[in-house]
């Protein structure tokens, strides 16, 4: 959340690694692209990454530039502006983290976080931690006591031993290192052609380096099996406890013209509707109704008509600034509903069309987004075809304040 960001750290960076393949079970993408809490799972990574305002390098799967695209755009223009360029990953976890490292030489950090993009919780505690003791010992990762007695088991599932549970810790990530260090050791591992570590510790370890454990901590899960996406959205759900609903509604009048504009979508009709923008009703209702839920104003004093910038503006901008709004606050939209009222045009053919529209303009699930319409039986300014209402609710959920 913004109250809580730290001065930027000028000499650390962040490689985020999101190059894998894994599909949430059933999910047609790769898991960091699939949703969790109305969001990607990259998104919320990414987003828990910016607190500490230092540069983010993406290392991503090849092909999916576009998938990543998306998620940037779902993100609020500060976390945004911290993500560098994506480098695509390679074959294998080691080979991708390196593609990051080499891709942050232009910036020479001297401390480097190299972050798990399918753990999506580290708070900012952890990353100041991890900060810290990067800078105390070179080479630095979070770990965990395990609880459960761990054994070594071999081919046939025998036991070979039973190492002590108290010399043993679960590690995560963010693993934090100098970054000549670290950066020397994988290029080196490589070069031996190494390829099997799957932590960077190990890298380092491999390298002769002394490695410190720092403490993870236990909602920093790693989201893999479809049973931690259910884990996560509740921990996240219970973070965005402040639930709030606003309502909307707008008219705007027929007058001349052979288009009208509804939730973004121009349908063909025998009037136009008249407005200092393009008078589309439904986006203006919804607008207002996030705006209600952020007890932030109206939609006439964020966009005053009196501005001639607002003058035949296209009202998507509008809403955008909305999600911006909600996003900058660190909470989601979780449901719209928007009811158009009027006879004619006829808005059926076109509901599937403008409840996509609109589902795309914040960013949302289409089952998070529910579009109606009725008459009013020839009752009213409506019922005269004299003008178009509109009427919005829409749900959002912010991080609990007590302020
Ligand atoms: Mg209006």
């Amino acid at each position: 959340m913004a109250s809580q960001t730290p001065p930027p750290l000028t000499d650390v960076a962040i490689v985020l690694v999101a190059a894998g393949r894994g599909l949430r079970a059933g999910g047609p993408v790769p898991k960091q692209y699939a949703l969790l809490a109305g969001r990607t799972l990259l998104a919320h990574t990414i987003e828990a990454l910016a607190v500490l305002g230092a540069p983010i390098q993406p290392v991503i799967g090849s092909g999916d530039a576009a998938l990543f695209d998306a998620v940037l755009a779902t993100l609020p223009a500060s976390s945004r502006a911290l993500c560098r360029p994506a480098v695509v990953g390679g074959d294998t976890r080691q080979a991708s983290v390196l593609a990051g490292l080499e891709a942050l030489q232009p910036t020479k950090p001297h401390i480097v976080l190299i972050h798990d993009g399918a753990r999506c919780h580290p708070s900012a505690g952890l990353l100041t931690r991890a900060v810290e003791a990067a800078r105390l010992y070179g080479a630095a990762i979070p770990g965990l006591a395990v609880s459960d007695t761990i054994k070594q088991i071999d081919a046939q599932d025998l036991v070979i031993q039973t190492p002590e549970r108290a010399t043993l810790r679960a590690v995560q990530t963010p693993q934090s290192f100098a970054y000549s260090l670290i950066l020397a050791a994988h290029q080196r591992a490589i070069q031996k052609k190494i390829d099997n570590l799957t932590d960077d510790g190990a890298v380092a370890e491999w390298a002769g380096h002394q490695v410190h454990v720092f403490p993870g901590e236990a909602t920093n899960l790693k989201v893999t099996e479809a049973s931690d996406f259910a884990v996560m959205e509740r921990l996240m759900s219970a973070d965005l406890s402040d639930i709030r609903v606003g309502q909307g509604y707008d008219v705007h009048a027929f007058g001349s013209g052979d288009h009208v504009w509804l939730g973004g979508v121009k349908i063909p009709h025998t009037h136009a509707l008249i407005g200092h923008s393009d008078a589309d009703v439904l986006l203006h209702a919804l607008t207002d109704a996030i705006l209600g839920a952020l007890a932030d104003g109206d939609i006439g004093s964020h966009f005053p008509p009196s501005d001639p910038k607002w003058k035949d503006a296209a009202s998507d901008q509008f809403l955008r600034h909305d999600v911006e709004l909600v996003r900058n606050r660190g909470g989601i939209i979780a449901h719209l509903d928007g009811t158009l009222i009027c006879e004619a045009p006829k808005v059926g053919p076109h509901r599937d069309t403008i409840r996509a529209n609109i589902a795309k303009i914040c960013a949302l699930p289409l089952d998070r987004v529910a579009i109606k319409a009725t008459t009013s039986e020839g009752l009213g300014f409506t019922g005269r075809r004299e003008g178009l209402a509109a009427m919005a609710l829409a749900t959002i959920r912010l991080p609990y304040s007590a302020s």
